[in-house]
């Protein structure tokens, strides 16, 4: 089966990890990237290495014009587009919501929820069958958070995620019918780069001791989830929100 394949944030950590294993399926790749372009470029050389073909996209997951020439460039590189991995995502440091200010909580909204909204419609436009398009999966990248709340750290966060839970479930209906299947996946402390912005780069392994299975799980792990959902041997699993927290 051959897949192609954006994942906005595919640059580093979940994103990355889910590029380099599609590639190793032999699938074609589209990774986005806000700023770290040589991240970039070795996930592209990682996934034809692995077999498959890839592309390094820049844009602003969060920025309408920038999403919509990043699906354009989909189509330019690879002829089409069958699947998209919601990824891109931001966390900021930990504190309690009554000392956020306003700046902070529209950032993290405009990243991990509009930009979310606005890549799944755009998604919606290219995929669906009854717009021209061949079908195909969407995967969320929501997070434990979502039903955990985040307190004392960022329940700005965890409520942008809740927000990708009720997308996930909304849109696989609207698309069921259009030939495109919507879930998320729900990470919960997974050893990536993202853990430094809350001022607590070690977060993962250490609260990972906590977790039923004792230790903080991997980016390659949580890609696992993402591609099985991407591919055909997840084809009547729609809607769905996989907990990927070793338990959490
Ligand atoms: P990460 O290691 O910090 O990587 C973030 C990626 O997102 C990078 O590729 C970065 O690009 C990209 N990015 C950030 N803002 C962007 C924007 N505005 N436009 C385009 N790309 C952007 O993060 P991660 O841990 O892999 O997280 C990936 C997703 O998983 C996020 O949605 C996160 O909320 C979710 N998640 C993570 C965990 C965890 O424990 N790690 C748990 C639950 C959920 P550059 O390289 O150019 O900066």
């Amino acid at each position: 089966m051959s897949r192609r394949v954006l994942i906005t944030g595919g640059s580093r950590g979940i994103g990355a990890a889910s590029a380099k294993l599609g590639g190793a399926q032999g699938w074609s790749v589209g990774v986005n990237y806000l700023s770290n372009e040589t991240a970039a470029g070795d996930v592209v050389e990682a996934v034809k290495l692995a077999g498959g073909r890839a592309v390094a996209i820049q844009a602003d997951a969060a920025v309408e014009a920038e999403i919509v020439a990043m699906f354009d460039q989909m189509a330019e590189a690879f002829g089409g587009i069958d699947g998209v991995v919601i990824n891109a995502g931001v966390l900021d440091e930990r504190m309690p919501l009554a000392e956020m200010d306003a700046d902070r909580i529209r950032r993290i909204v405009d990243v991990n929820v509009t930009g979310a909204l606005l890549t799944a419609r755009e998604a919606a436009r290219r995929m669906s069958l009854g717009k021209g398009g061949q079908g195909g999966a969407i995967v969320i990248v929501s997070s434990a958070a979502a039903r955990l709340g985040g307190a004392g750290e960022y329940v700005d966060y965890a409520a942008s995620k809740g927000a990708m839970d009720a997308l996930t479930l909304g849109l696989s209906k609207e698309l069921g019918p259009e030939g495109v299947r919507v879930n998320a996946i729900r990470p919960g402390l997974i050893e990536t780069d993202i853990h430094a912005s809350s001022g607590w780069p070690q977060r993962a392994q250490e609260l990972g001791k906590s977790v039923p299975l004792q230790r903080a799980g991997t980016a390659e792990e949580t890609a696992e989830a993402i591609c099985w959902l991407l591919s055909d041997a997840s084809s009547y699993v729609n809607g769905a929100l996989l907990d990927v927290t070793g338990g959490r």
